[in-house]
């Protein structure tokens, strides 16, 4: 059991709430009269749904922080779910998107720009043929597809604590051994096409891979959307020399992991894989996705690809997919963000970050440990961290997680949402890092027995 004390934690959530209301009155109208116009009155109900407070409305945002039409500020520890790791108003995406968007934003051709981009990546994620979507969600879904079609396989192989999106297939869940639909408004069956088992768990993959009628095995190299899972050493090699023994296509997922190394977790564990989704915008908030395949998927995506208004061909493509903007913005932060330097940077502030927090815990004498890796940490409410997405659950404790949320909010810290951790951006500093510490302090020693 954790040393939260439930009775503080109870009465220290309700008054951070109501101090949350008294400084976003001008959020609470707008939200109210959204409501007219919009369900939930947000343009997407999920932004509603991703915190257990009423969103606010923004107004600018300059670097790691942003100001709500309150006029309150925020440092900026979600960073969009790593959507926005450049930093708010960052120079090299302005100039890159204002660029696009005096050459035409989008043709439905490639601009020149586009070569320099998978050429960039198949530098660095030595993964050579690349494609462009328009999110991960949607890159994840092509892979889906492009695997089935390839292997005549329908199922597919995740891990427990998975998330890669709303993509139908993946939005399954396991309760009690039985899979079933994680959300509304999917097929009914759908969880016949998918396979979960603990990530870390060998014999549990290859027992699942046995029957040979898995087309993909679909996974991050470390699981971020459940706090943090790490792999552990060997058991990705593991895991990809099951699917090639089993005839399974392996994807690893690096919409978030791209931005924890450069060239991604699978250059920097040295990774061997037939996909690698990334997203995000990279981290530019300009909305695109893209995969990456091995030379022999490529062929195959070649001899199938979808002619208008000429028979079948893999379903994939998009009108407003690999857009001037998206080229653009995607070249720019890959040349001049995305570089080594940068990355040993944010990794050492990830470190700054991690040990603020696990020196915090010792202070407190709790029986705690700070989730790391690269630019990421996290708070795990056990001594050890978790190896699976059943033992990271231990620790998604909602109540925690709001009322530390609120608390943060309200002290000028914009903390992680509830399946994620603090993540240092590209636009952080040490003494940001420093500050979301210093902050965290008092309500750790306010809620501990
Ligand atoms: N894959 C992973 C690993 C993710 O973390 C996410 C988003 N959290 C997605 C896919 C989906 O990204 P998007 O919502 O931008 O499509």
């Amino acid at each position: 059991m954790t040393a939260i004390d439930p009775g503080r934690l109870e009465a220290l959530h309700a008054a951070e709430l109501a101090a949350f209301t008294a400084r976003t009155p001008r959020s609470s109208a707008l939200l109210e009269r959204g409501r007219r116009s919009m369900p939930k009155g947000v343009p997407m109900s999920w932004m509603w749904g991703l915190y257990r407070h009423p969103p606010i409305f923004v107004e600018r945002g300059a670097g790691a922080s942003f100001t709500d039409v309150d006029g309150n500020s925020y440092l900026d520890f979600n960073v969009v779910d790593l959507a926005m790791t450049m930093g708010f108003g960052a120079l090299p995406i302005a100039e890159a998107v204002n660029e696009a968007m005096e050459r035409g934003a989008h043709f439905l051709l490639p601009v020149q720009e586009t070569l320099r981009v998978s050429e960039l990546l198949a530098e660095r994620t030595a993964m050579p043929f690349w494609q462009f979507t328009l999110s991960a969600s949607g890159a994840n879904t092509e892979v889906i597809r492009i695997a089935r079609a390839l292997t005549g396989r329908e199922k597919i192989l995740v891990f427990g604590g998975h998330y890669h999106g709303h993509v139908d297939e993946t939005l399954v869940e396991q309760a009690g051994g039985v899979a079933r639909a994680a959300l509304l408004g999917l097929p009914r069956g759908i969880e016949r096409h998918l396979l979960i088992v603990p990530f870390n768990d060998l014999a549990s993959v290859e027992s699942a891979l046995s029957a040979a009628d898995v087309a993909l095995v679909l996974t991050e190299p470390a699981l971020s959307n459940c706090t943090l899972v790490q792999p552990e050493p060997g058991f990705l090699a593991g895991l990809s020399a099951a699917c090639r023994r089993s005839g399974t296509l392996l994807c690893l997922d690096e919409a978030h992991t791209f931005q924890f190394a450069f060239g991604g977790l699978k250059r920097h564990w040295s990774l061997s894989c037939d996909f690698i989704v990334l997203g995000k915008g990279l981290g530019t908030g300009v909305a695109f996705g893209l995969y990456g395949m091995t030379a022999a998927i490529a062929r195959f995506v070649e001899a199938n690809t979808y002619l208008d208004l000429g028979g079948t061909g893999i379903a994939a493509g998009g009108t407003t997919y690999a857009s001037t903007v998206a080229v653009l913005a995607a070249r720019a932060a890959l040349e001049k963000v995305l570089t080594p330097g940068n990355y040993e940077r944010v990794r050492l502030l990830g470190q700054r970050l991690a040990s603020g927090l696990d020196q915090l815990f010792r202070d407190l004498a709790l029986p705690w440990t700070a989730l790391h890796l690269g630019p990421r940490s996290g708070f795990c409410l056990e001594a050890r961290p978790p190896r699976n997405g059943a033992e990271a659950s231990q620790s998604m404790r909602i109540d925690f997680i709001s009322a530390r949320k609120l608390w943060m909010a309200n002290r000028g810290v914009w903390d992680a949402m509830p399946s994620a951790g603090p993540q240092v951006s590209f636009a952080h500093t040490a003494d940001d890092v420093d500050r979301y510490v210093r902050t965290a302090r008092p309500f750790l020693e306010a809620i501990v027995r």
